[in-house]
């Protein structure tokens, strides 16, 4: 056998994996793809870490998870309570892993990290019953006046008269 048809016969790593990285750049990671599944998390703790209105993982098997840059850049916070696990770039404070003791041949990653497709839609959701009245679900937006980049949700008149109601 030729090396040409050897060489041929292996895909290309952008074939087989999805890179990722943080803010600073100081962290990338790595997943095989397609990952093992996605979904949407509007649970408490995870807005919090990640100070969103919910976070949107690709979920990877351990194995095909793999930090390719800045292992010693990460930084850990284990929540006993839960049996979590989020790791963090220490430099940009980016959220880099979500792992649970109780999947632990599972490495959940922000899907946001990567640029490129991850084999996975997320279309699950996580603590939807959490889910904020205050998370853009899709309304119909506006240019606002006098701000050029910047368009806006124009009250209708039902939500004017919630927010009238809880202001009252
Ligand atoms: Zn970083």
């Amino acid at each position: 056998m030729s090396k040409a048809a050897i060489v041929g016969k292996t895909p290309r790593a952008s074939e087989t994996s999805a890179a990722g990285q943080c803010l600073c750049g100081a962290v990338e990671i790595e997943i095989g793809v397609p990952a093992r599944w996605a979904w949407h998390d509007h649970s408490s703790a995870t807005r919090r870490a990640h100070g969103t209105a919910y976070a949107t993982y690709v979920g990877s098997w351990r194995r095909r998870f793999r930090v390719t840059k800045g292992r010693t850049k990460i930084t850990r916070f284990k929540d006993e309570a839960t049996g979590t696990t989020r790791s963090f770039c220490a430099r940009c404070g980016t959220p880099i892993a979500y792992e649970r003791s109780r999947s632990a041949h599972m490495v959940n990653v922000p899907r946001a990290l990567f640029s490129t497709r991850t084999g996975r839609e997320p279309r699950y959701h996580i603590a939807i019953d959490e889910l904020q009245d205050w998370t853009y679900l899709g309304e119909p937006l506006v240019p606002l006046k006098g701000f050029p980049g910047v368009v806006w949700e124009r009250p209708t008149a039902k939500k004017r008269r919630q927010t009238l109601g809880r202001l009252r």
